[in-house]
């Protein structure tokens, strides 16, 4: 089974339950005056009329099902693609204290928590702040470069609710190139090995670059599989505000023409990515992004609207959800949007059924009990 039954069952019972009844204060749209966070917003007219563009399937049932928690941005490494250590470098040195951190963590109430930054694991914290999340019943990704991990491992208990999630974006050379330093590679095997011989679950984030070669994530996830690794995430560059001005991104066809061969690839290896998501990465099908599915909070607060975009820190997790003017994103409503398809915006859609076929739950069932 691709997750332990627990994490299956749970968030499908969590996603039923608010797609039948959502909580009412998280519908709630601000008032046109106050709805001034995106200056990038495209106004859609015809023959001099504005309409509106058309209404997203889900905007009145905004529930989040992944938070993304930053405790710091600060990170021993400066990758290539990396926007957080270039976007918050006038805050680089704050973070968040666990009580900040569990704070988010009940406000929102997303039953999975990806703990990212930064390098989450130079918190100093960190053991304490995953043992407070997994005791509130919430499944936990710890996103590392791997480096720390042999180091601090003892600082972590077992438990099938809990995943370091190593970032390695190729073998050896080619990673250690996107990461800006010799030798991570082999540090983070060293802690891929020594997690996985402690009994602890271990997935990679794979992030691919307009100059990745596909055989070669092959060829790592081949790799990797001695190891006894419980799964592969894997989503495309794509340019934003924070890292625009580099040529690694890629553009919406260069996504669709790169993922091409990914059906493949999901056969022969565990790909937690959603068979539906990964459809829309080959470009067969759409999605709408839903932004509010993948929250981020860090020191600023919650990050509006996006893992990627900032338009706007808000205080707490309902201005974030009332304030923000979700309509205003996406394809064709913010020419920032035009060629995103990260899984933050994306997979979301992809995990609530949204522009669903009938085969897709049968695709959706065979793929999460493999
Ligand atoms: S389309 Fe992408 S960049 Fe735009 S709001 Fe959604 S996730 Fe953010």
């Amino acid at each position: 089974m691709r997750f332990p039954l627990s994490m299956t069952a749970g968030l499908a019972g969590y996603i039923a339950r608010n797609k039948i009844s959502p909580r009412p204060e998280w519908q709630v749209t601000a008032e046109p005056a106050a709805r001034t966070a995106n200056p990038f917003h495209i106004i859609h007219t015809r023959t001099g009329t504005a309409t509106p563009a058309k209404p997203h399937p889900m905007i009145r049932k905004r529930f989040p099902l992944v938070l993304m928690l930053e405790p710091l941005h600060a990170c021993n490494l400066t990758c290539t693609g990396c926007g957080r250590i270039r976007e918050y470098e006038t805050t680089i040195t704050k973070r968040l204290s666990v009580e900040q951190c569990l704070r988010a963590v009940d406000e929102c109430g997303a039953p999975v928590v990806s703990i990212c930054g930064g390098e989450p694991m130079i918190y100093p914290e960190i053991g304490r702040l995953t043992s407070e999340i997994v005791n509130r019943g919430r499944h936990i990704y710890l996103c590392t470069n791997g480096m720390f991990m042999v180091k601090k491992l003892k600082e972590f208990q077992p438990n099938d609710t809990f995943f370091f999630n190593v970032h390695l974006d190729g073998m050896e050379k080619n990673h250690d190139i996107a990461v800006e330093r010799e030798g991570v590679f082999r540090e983070a095997i060293d802690g891929i090995r020594a997690a996985k011989a402690a009994g602890f679950k271990v997935c990679t984030n794979t992030t691919v670059y307009r100059e990745t070669d596909m055989a070669e994530i092959e060829e790592l996830f081949g790799y990797l599989e001695q190891f006894g690794v419980d799964g592969h995430m894997i989503a495309p560059a794509y340019g934003y505000s924070a890292v625009n001005d580099r040529e690694i991104f890629m553009t919406r066809d260069d996504i669709i023409a790169k993922f091409q061969d990914i059906d493949r690839l999901g056969r022969r290896f565990r790909i937690n990515n959603s068979p539906v998501y990964l459809d829309f990465l080959r470009g067969e099908r759409e999605l709408p992004c839903t932004a509010w599915g993948n929250p981020t909070y860090n020191v600023k607060g919650w990050k509006g609207p996006c893992y990627l975009i900032t338009d706007a820190h808000y205080e707490t997790f309902e201005q974030l959800m009332t304030q923000t003017p979700w309509e205003h994103y996406g394809h064709g409503n913010d020419p920032r949007c035009d060629h995103c398809m990260v899984h933050c915006g994306y997979e979301p859609s992809a995990a609530l059924g949204i522009n669903s076929k009938l085969s897709d739950t049968i695709k959706l069932l065979s793929w999460a009990l493999r």
